[in-house]
Order: C-alpha cells, then structure tokens, then sequence
C-alpha cells in the first residue's frame, strides 16, 4: 500500500514537472515568434539609417525604433556584398540585432568583412536613434576617390595583427606597405610579400586571395578596406579585378627545354638547383603562386648518417643502422634497395646543403632513431621553411624559370617516351617539349577522393598537406603506364588541432607534454610511433584528446608561440581552472597530473610504460590545453622507381625519359615513415633525379643527328 502511494506521487510530480516544462517552452517560442514592434527601449521613435564599407562596396543599415523606444526593424542592403557570403550574412544579422536590441552581436564567422560593417553601420544609426551624432569623416573632394594622405590600417591575421599603410593621392593608390611577421613563413609571408603589387597593379582591395593562404590574404584586405575607409573612399567607386573565369582569354604557347620539373616543392627545386648546374636549362612548373609544398611544413629536421656534423661532435652511427631504423619504421615493406641509396648518399647530401648556404649542424635523437642522426638549424627554426627559404634564394642566383600558377596536366608521350608537358597558366595553356620530364609533385594527402579511393576509414579526415598537394603526379604517370607500389599507406599524426589543421610538433610530447581524453584520463605512451598514437586516440570517447603542458614547455619551445598567438591554445592558472575550460572533471584531471609528476620525479611510468619526454614535470602555472585528433601527414605510397629514380611500368621496365622523386614516390617510408626521413627523400632523390636526367639528356643528344 505504502509503495502504491510512493508510485502515485512519483508520477504526478513527473507529470506536474513535464506540464511545466511545456509551458516553458511554449512560452519562449511564442516569445520568439512575436514581432519587436511593443520592444521597450530607450531610443527615439523614427528610421534612422547609416553606412560603413563591406567587402565590395557600402553596406547600409536602416534601423526602425518603435513607439516603445526599442528596435522594432532592422533593413540591411548591401548590394556589392558577395551573394553567397556577405549576402547570405545580412538577413542573419538583421536577425541578431534584432533579438539582442542592440548592435553589439557576434559577426558571421565566413562574412567577417560585411559583419564588420553591418555592426559599424548598425552602431551609427542607433547612436543616432539615441540622439547622439555621427562623425562620417572626411570626404573626398569633387570626383576624387580618396583624401590624399598617409594612413594604415589594421587585422588580425593567422599569427597576430597585419598592417597596411597606403599612400593616396585624390585619385591613386600610389604606394603600399604590408606588414606581417608574425605570419607564417613560406605561407602566409608570401601574401605579405606579393599581395601589395597586386593591389597596386588593381588600384583596389577587390583582388583574389593568395591561393593557400587565404586567411592573411583576408587580413590584408581588411586592414586595406580599413585604410582606405579612413580616407574616406567608397569602395563600390573601385575596380573589380578578381578573376571570374568568364572574364579570361586564353592563348597557346609552345616552349622547349632540357628538362621540365614538375613542383617546386623540396624534391623538385633540389633537382632544378642540380640540373641547372650541371649545365642543362631546365623550366620548374608550379601550380601555386609561390613554391614549398609540404616541404615548408616539414618542423623537424634531416636523417642523416656518417656527417661530418657527427664526427665532429663525437656521434657514432652508421649507413647501415640508419637503413636498419628506416625499415624497422616502416614495418619492413619499404623498398630496401632505396632505402639504402637514401641511407648512402645522406651524407654527401648533407655537404651539399652545406655548398647552397643551408647547412643543419644541430644533429639529435628522434623518434626510430638508435642514434643521434637528425639534422636541424642551428637556430631550432624548423627545417623545411628553412630549406626553401634556402632553396628559392639559389633557384634566384641560379636564374632557373620558375613558371608560377601552371599546373602541369599530362605528360607527352612520343614512342613509348616522355617528351613533355602540357600545362595550364593563368590565362596560357603550354606545350613544353623536353628531353626529361622529372615529377616532383608530391602526394596526395588534400585529394579526398583518392584518399577514399585507397582508404576508405580515412573519409571525413582533416590534411596537414598543404593545397597544392591533390597527387597530379601520381595521376598523370599512370596515364602513361606508371606502377603505383604501397598507395593504401597513409600516415596520421596524432596532434593536429582539427579546425585550423594545425600540426603541433612531436617536440612538445618530446619536452614533456601528456594526452588525455575527455576523462581527463591518459591512455597510452604518448611518444610511442605515431600509427599507435594515432589508433589510441581514435579509440578514446569522440577519438580525440587533449594535450597538456605547462609553462616551464612553453618558455623552451618556440614553436609554442605560434599555437598561442593562433588561438588554438586555452591556458588557465591552475589544473582545475584549465579541466573546467575543456569540460574534464577537474579532480581526474588533478590527479592525473599529480600521478604523472610522481612518474616523472620516479624516471617511471607505471601505467603506459613512457621512457623518454620525461626530464620535466608539468607543474609551472600556467597550464595549456589543445584539443587535437589525428590527422593525415603523409602519403607513403606513390609511383615505383628503381635507385636511379626512373618510373617504371608493370613491368618493371623504365618509362624513358620520366623520373620522379619526393613524396609523389612510393617504396622508400614502407607502412609508416620515421620523422626526419621525408626531407632526406627529398634531397636525396631529388639530387639523384636530376642526375639521371642530366645522363638521359646527354644520351639523347650524342644520338641525334649533328645539325
Ligand atoms: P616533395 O616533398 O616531394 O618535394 P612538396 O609537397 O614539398 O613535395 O611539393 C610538391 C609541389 O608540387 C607543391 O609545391 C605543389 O604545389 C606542386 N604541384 C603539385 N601538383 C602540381 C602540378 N600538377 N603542376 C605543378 N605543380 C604541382
């Protein structure tokens, strides 16, 4: 009887509630669905309009007070806004200022540009809707563009803030200074570099974005549209000079040359640099606008073994264990035969570094290492912007033709030879006839059709690669008969922070970084290789993590600084401030660190059996958060090559003429490859590719008939 009674009264408190919460609910909806003609407030009755520069010209923003003092209406018009970017913002906008009162609202994250004027707009006219007045600044005189003078605008960019500053006469932009440092070299520096001639030759910030480099590309802009607003300009006045595809005329062009190099990333400037000094001319294709690849992404350093760097600082290795590691790596599928070139020509390829101006004397442990074998700058910069840098500055001395923004789109093929490219510039499409054609082309790891075509579970997954890298030259060399060896193998990073596909460096799990999940809980040895860092994670609640470090890593880290400044990092003062931040419960997360600083302090880890990263606790406030997952880094397989870098077919047999080297090459990494060893790949095989074209070129050339 008792419990019938306690059955009853449970059910009609969880019916009273249930009826409560629906009344709620039904309330709050009528609520949003009413119009905001009654809303209260404390601005004067009347329409009160305003304006401000959006993307493509005035964004103007009629504000409606009702007779009760609040926002009744909100009317945006914006008519040179992008349709589906700022266009589609404006209703959502007009929505938000409408339902906070005020224009004080979050802008819409793909439309910063006209958010930034609607808000400007907005804030004018309830200024004005509040009695106050508005200074519209200055205007320019009769049908001038701009009141001539000096200003600078200013926007956040990738690393921190980027400046223009344009000098105006009343109808010209005549000079222009970018400035970004803290923008990303051989990325974002390449749009503070060349974007200026640009604006300059377009007398307008309506121009396209640098391809790969979008976000300070962005900034610039805005800190332009900023500039130029001060100087009072009505940007829908300037000129359009963004590309619509419609708008370009293409023409034909036929060139001709020794060799054509197929990317201007690390392997395929390393082969133009050597076959231009070995005396043959050589055109360097590019796609991008400016060169690098994943090149420029590389942080870590070169393997490298039997240096004179190692001798001359006491380390021992041999050729043979560096081929050793390198198959142990790569689970033992790797081609030994190249692995051994690799392994032999390191050295030589290291003085070779040294000839160019590019030496890397700092040689450490890294992971798959026995000894101490890679190779960095002095100055802990990391390797691969280092090496660009280093090789751009040489292909500049040299004179090689770098041809910018021509992607090349088939090979040639003459009886059963390689005799050229076809490829398409801006507006040129090329015929490039030439005695060898050499692939440097990368892999293919921001193709998403290719990674599921060979890896289905990879779907969905985010790219460390940089946007040129889609595997064209694995497609273009099976057009013509080439063997692919080891495709399927694709290598995941376990740390890259998901919405800005940002790699954070193995050094930070190196220098004393831990991953947790969502518990706040660890799960594995994090400097383990990274497939079973990876796999670990994917195997977590969500399959992501969390890594942590604290302050003392930071201060030793330079690397540290850019995660920072990008935003992806959340710090908080103590462990339980930092758990409450990322949603962990703060006492797992306490207890997490304190067990770990215990390890550490023991030189032992009971629980994954971690040996190395473990020379300083994590007990400096403050403490740091990334929320990171895998992702894909690097595509091992690619087309077959023999140790002389010829393409072969199924056969077996070299495709004449055709050569390939880098990340496009499958065979050297096996299943997984060990950091250090895709820029030994690049030189190596790019040195080596060059040489053999060089003979090939010179073969072709005794065979045929004297003039
Ligand atoms: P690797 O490490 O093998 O040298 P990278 O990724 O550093 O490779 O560089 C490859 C380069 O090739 C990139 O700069 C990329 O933009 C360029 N590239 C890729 N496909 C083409 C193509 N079809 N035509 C011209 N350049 C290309």
């Amino acid at each position: 009887m008792k419990n019938a009674n306690r059955k009853a009264l449970i059910i009609r408190a969880v019916f009273l509630i249930l009826a409560c919460a629906i009344s709620l609910l039904g309330a709050k909806w009528v609520e949003k669905s009413q119009s905001h003609d009654d809303a209260e407030g404390s601005f004067i009755p009347g329409v009160y309009t305003a304006e401000a520069n959006g993307f493509g010209g005035p964004v103007t923003v009629a504000v409606t007070i009702g007779d009760k003092g609040g926002i009744a209406d909100v009317d945006i018009q914006g008519p040179a806004e992008t349709p589906d970017v700022g266009g589609a913002a404006m209703p959502l906008l007009a929505k938000k200022i409408l339902n906070a009162q005020s224009a004080d609202v979050d802008g819409v994250s793909s439309a910063t540009f006209t958010s930034n004027a609607v808000k400007e707009a907005a804030a004018k006219a309830l200024t004005l809707a509040a009695g106050g007045t508005v200074d519209e600044g200055p205007k320019p005189e009769g049908d001038d563009l701009f009141v001539p003078g000096t200003y600078t605008g200013v926007s956040k960019g990738f690393g921190g803030d980027v400046a223009v500053t344009v000098t105006l006469s009343g109808k010209e932009i005549q000079d222009i200074r970018i400035e970004g440092d803290h923008e990303t070299e051989n990325i974002g520096s390449f749009a503070v570099e060349m974007l200026g001639a640009d604006i300059l030759a377009a007398q307008s910030p309506k121009i396209d974005a640098l391809t790969g480099a979008t976000v300070t590309s962005n900034a610039i802009l805005r800190a332009l549209n900023d500039a130029l607003t001060q100087a009072g300009a009505d940007l829908s006045k300037l000129p359009d000079a963004r590309q619509t595809g419609e708008s370009v005329v293409r023409t034909s062009e036929t060139l001709e040359t020794d060799i054509v190099i197929i990317g201007a990333g690390g392997a395929g400037m390393t082969a133009a640099i050597n076959a231009t000094q070995a005396g043959k001319t050589v055109i360097l294709l590019e796609k991008m606008p400016y060169v690098g690849g994943n090149t420029t992404k590389a942080t870590g350093g070169m393997n490298a073994a039997e240096t004179h760097y190692q001798k001359e600082q006491g380390i021992e290795d041999t050729v043979e264990q560096f081929v050793e590691d390198t198959m142990k790596g790569g689970h033992n599928i790797n081609d030994r035969d190249l692995v051994t070139v690799m392994a032999e020509n390191s050295a030589e390829a290291i003085d070779w570094l040294d000839s160019i101006g590019a030496p890397l004397p700092k040689v450490s442990f890294s992971g798959g290492a026995t000894n101490k074998r890679i190779h960095a700058p002095e100055d802990g910069s990391g390797v691969g912007a280092y090496l660009v840098t280093a090789f751009r500055r040489t292909l500049d001395d040299l004179g090689v033709n770098v041809m910018y923004n021509t992607k090349a789109t088939e090979l040639m093929v003459e009886d059963g030879a390689v005799v050229g490219v076809k490829a398409e510039g801006k507006t040129v499409d090329y015929t490039i006839r030439a005695q060898a054609v050499i692939l440097a082309t990368g892999g293919f790891g921001n193709n998403e059709d290719m990674i599921v075509q060979y890896r289905p579970d990879l779907k969905g997954t985010v790219t460390t690669s940089a946007p040129g890298i889609t595997g064209d030259g694995i497609l273009m060399a099976v057009e013509v008969g080439a063997d692919l060896v080891d495709i399927d193998q694709i290598q995941l990073h376990p740390t890259v922070e998901q919405s800005t596909s940002m790699l954070i460096t193995e050094s930070v799990r190196g220098d004393g970084a831990i991953l947790v999940n969502q518990e706040g809980k660890r799960f594995t040895n994090e400097l383990l290789t990274r497939d079973v860092v990876s796999a670990a994670e994917l195997a977590q609640p969500g399959s992501y993590a969390y890594i942590i470090f604290d302050q003392h890593l930071r201060d030793g880290l330079k690397a540290i600084e850019k995660y920072v400044s990008t935003g992806i990092t959340v710090q908080a003062d103590t462990i339980e401030g930092l758990a409450k931040l990322i949603d962990v419960d703060p006492a797992t997360l306490a207890e997490t660190l304190a067990n770990w600083n215990k390890y550490v302090a023991d030189k032992n880890d009971p629980d994954f059996g971690r040996e190395s990263g473990m020379d300083a606790d994590l007990s400096q406030a403050p403490y740091y958060a990334i929320k990171i997952a895998p992702g894909i880094h690097h595509t091992m397989g690619g087309v077959r090559i023999n140790t002389a870098t010829q393409v072969l077919d199924a056969n077996g047999d070299p495709i004449p003429g055709l050569y390939a080297a880098g990340e496009v090459v499958g065979g050297v990494h096996g299943g997984n490859r060990i950091g250090g060893n895709a820029v030994a790949d690049i030189v190596v095989f790019g040195k080596i590719a060059a040489e053999s074209a060089v003979a090939w070129c010179q073969e072709q050339s005794q065979l045929q008939p004297a003039a």
